[in-house]
């Protein structure tokens, strides 16, 4: 383990320098009228990150999975049904926490690799007449495989029907790295966590609700108190919590949201999508394949490599912590063993993605897979040199 090297891991992200000392702040009174300047301009931000004028945003002391059970238990009854699919390791434990919940959920499951299937979406809309399915769930990015699916797609799927149904989408991995609509794509809730695109520390779920899902406040009745919107929207009237908030870490997210706002949206979408391809190409020199089995599905903000059989993944993982201090992803689930996954969202650089490439390289040589020294960390210079901006933002 180092602190010097970044990790590649698909979160929690490098955190950048100027994000660290932005939530290292001494203890604030929550209720002193300064906390407004802190709240007020992280829940703006946010809203302009998700691309929503109507969306309502609440920020939670938790994580992306405590986002989940904030959309679920606001806005839907135990037998509630909900449409669902399984194509990797988050979008199944979303489902899990569904039926815990005691909803009646409808999952498809796909090969893991695979995105969500619209058509198979749009059939069951479609054919659901009575109107029994409440909400639509979409994972936006399976960390867990490296897929990222067309919410668009989904959106189209629930209007062909005129399905009245309400749309949750899990973007815990592509908000802040991936383009992300809420509004245009009629999201009904958006959910992320502090710790992936927003590059900070872990311990915020940061939630947005359209109007719709927040009409369903009332009517909901599963049980909920420290995630129930309701109280945080009385809170956020007068600029406070309904319990103690996390103040530096909402400072930070608001100097978070500055940052990608000022880098630009499309250029933090830009930036993420030519580090992805030259890791991509790196990986292709290498002869290896991605879990993702089609490149409209690949994902920007992180590759999952499946490793020759007989080959144990997880072993590289652990050889890249113990031998060069550096982290990256292993395989989840089902695909445990089989998969390695070399997270690159948040704050990251061509050079630092360069480093990343070499050390994978240097671990699959070490263990004895059929790779050349270089050959893959060449293939992402070229694409770097061809590509470089002018002026690279350099987050970190
Ligand atoms: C990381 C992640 C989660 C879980 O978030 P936590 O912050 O660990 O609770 C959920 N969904 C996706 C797609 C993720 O990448």
């Amino acid at each position: 383990m180092s602190f010097q090297n970044p990790v590649f891991i698909p979160g929690p992200t490098n955190i950048p320098e100027v994000l660290r000392r932005a939530c290292d702040m001494p203890t604030m009174d929550h209720r002193s009228a300064h906390f407004a300047d802190i709240l007020q301009p992280a829940l703006s931000g946010v809203k302009k990150v998700l691309k929503t004028q109507t969306g309502q945003v609440f920020l939670f002391p938790s994580t992306g999975s405590g986002g989940w059970e904030t959309a679920l238990t606001n806005t839907l009854s135990a037998g509630d049904k909900v449409l669902a699919c399984n194509n990797g390791m988050f979008s199944q434990k979303w489902i899990d926490m569904c039926e815990r919940h005691g909803l009646d959920v409808e999952a498809i499951s796909v090969p893991w690799g695979q995105g969500i299937p619209t058509n198979r979406y749009a059939e069951i809309l479609a054919a659901d007449k009575d109107h029994r399915i409440k909400v639509v769930l979409a994972t936006h990015n399976e960390t867990a495989t490296g897929v990222v699916s067309d919410i668009a797609a989904v959106r189209a799927a629930m209007d062909a029907s005129n399905h009245p149904a309400m749309l949750f989408v899990d973007g815990v991995s592509s908000i802040g790295s991936m383009d992300f609509r809420m509004d245009e794509w009629g999201v009904d809730v958006a959910v992320t966590g502090s710790q992936k695109g927003f590059m900070m520390p872990v311990g915020l779920a940061i939630t947005a609700f359209s109007p719709k899902a927040i009409a369903a406040l009332e009517s909901a009745t599963l049980p909920r108190w420290y995630f129930d919107v309701r109280d945080m929207q009385a809170g956020y009237k007068v600029n406070g919590y309904p319990y103690t908030p996390q103040v530096g870490l909402l400072n930070g997210l608001k100097v978070s949201c500055e940052m990608l706002l000022d880098e630009g949206l499309d250029n933090v979408f830009a930036r993420h999508a030519r580090i992805a391809q030259g890791v991509r190409n790196a990986i292709a020199a290498w002869d290896m394949e991605l879990c993702a089995v089609s490149p409209e599905v690949y994902s920007n903000s992180v590759s999952a490599i499946l490793t020759p059989q007989g080959f144990n993944a997880t072993e590289l993982v652990t050889h890249a912590s113990v031998k060069y201090g550096l982290s990256f992803g292993g395989g989840l689930g089902q695909v445990e063993g089989k998969l390695f996954r070399i997270g690159h969202l948040g704050s990251l650089t061509d050079v630092m993605a360069l480093s990343g490439i070499a050390t994978a390289e240097m671990c699959m040589v070490d263990l004895g897979l059929k790779v050349k020294l270089g050959s893959g960390v060449a293939a992402a210079q070229d694409f770097y040199r061809s590509t470089a901006a002018e002026k690279q933002q350099v987050a970190a």
